[in-house]
């Protein structure tokens, strides 16, 4: 079995995330942690947030992975937007503890123009001023498509993320499927990717699934998600990597172009292939 939810907006609190994930079938979700497209952070109140973990708990729900803005970018070129983007991970990482125990996921980062190199030794300096000894939070590296400059697409660059982190031991990977298929890992053979992850990153680091179709080839270094069945990753080969019995027990989030009807028809779908 694994969990199984959609992307939720949190303008209404964190208990309504929780009800409308049980109306859409989920039991998970993920949700930004403050405006993904700027960085303006609304108060959590903390007994809307234990509201929110008293009803997940009460629904066995799986972990709950937040996802940091888009605009942040722990490696940019730009020293005002590293700086900017530290800033968003350290606060959001405290307003974290609110909900003890889950998942923040964030992207790399995109090195414009200065390497992969130099970008890695930028993420790992960030991660280690903002992680902190007694989080209680899991941070995930997602794994990217590769388009312009983003670090993470190979399980390598992730590898070294982990290894120049101090706190390394707090970070996992959030393996998204659209991403990995445009960065040319072929999904069709999915314990072969699994292989590779187990050699270079370890399979215990694997602690959540973006499970999304893609409208481009594999390889393509794009990223542009597509419903399930409806891209180019067949739906079979979605199903086969749901199924697949090493990432059981795995939260599975849906960033799929849907409204909340389609997200409840790919939810049912995703539970009857068990
Ligand atoms: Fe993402
Ligand atoms: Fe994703
Ligand atoms: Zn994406």
């Amino acid at each position: 079995m694994i969990y199984t939810g959609n992307h939720l907006s949190s303008s209404k609190g964190y208990l309504a995330m929780g009800q409308n994930a049980l109306k859409l079938g989920a039991d998970t979700f993920a949700f930004f942690t403050r405006n993904p497209r700027g960085g303006s952070a609304k108060e959590i109140r903390q007994s809307d947030a234990d509201d929110l973990m008293r009803l997940a708990g009460e629904h066995h729900f799986g972990p709950l992975v937040a996802h940091s803005p888009y605009t942040m970018n722990l490696c940019s070129a730009k020293e005002d937007i590293r700086e900017f983007s530290l800033n968003m991970l350290k606060e959001d990482l405290v307003r974290m503890e609110a909900t003890p125990g889950q998942y923040l996921n964030f992207h790399p980062g995109s090195h414009t123009g200065q390497g992969a190199e130099k970008g890695i030794e930028q993420i790992c300096s960030a991660l280690n001023e903002a992680l902190f000894g007694s989080m209680t939070t899991t941070v995930l590296l997602e794994t990217m498509a590769g388009k312009g400059s983003e670090i993470g697409r190979t399980f390598e660059e992730l590898r070294a993320i982990i290894d120049g982190t101090v706190l390394g031991s707090r970070l996992g990977v959030c393996l998204d499927t659209c991403h990995i298929w445009d960065g040319g890992y072929d999904l069709q053979h999915f314990d072969r990717v699994l292989d590779e992850f187990d050699r270079i990153i370890g399979l215990d680091r694997l602690k959540a699934i973006h499970f999304n179709g893609s409208l481009n080839p594999c390889g393509a270094a794009k990223d542009r998600h597509a419903r399930l069945g409806e891209g180019l990753i067949d739906l079979q080969v979605l199903k086969a990597v749901a199924q697949n019995p090493r990432v059981q027990g795995l939260p599975f989030i849906l960033e799929t172009p849907n409204d909340d009807e389609g997200y409840a028809r790919e939810i049912a779908l995703m539970r009857s292939w068990f």
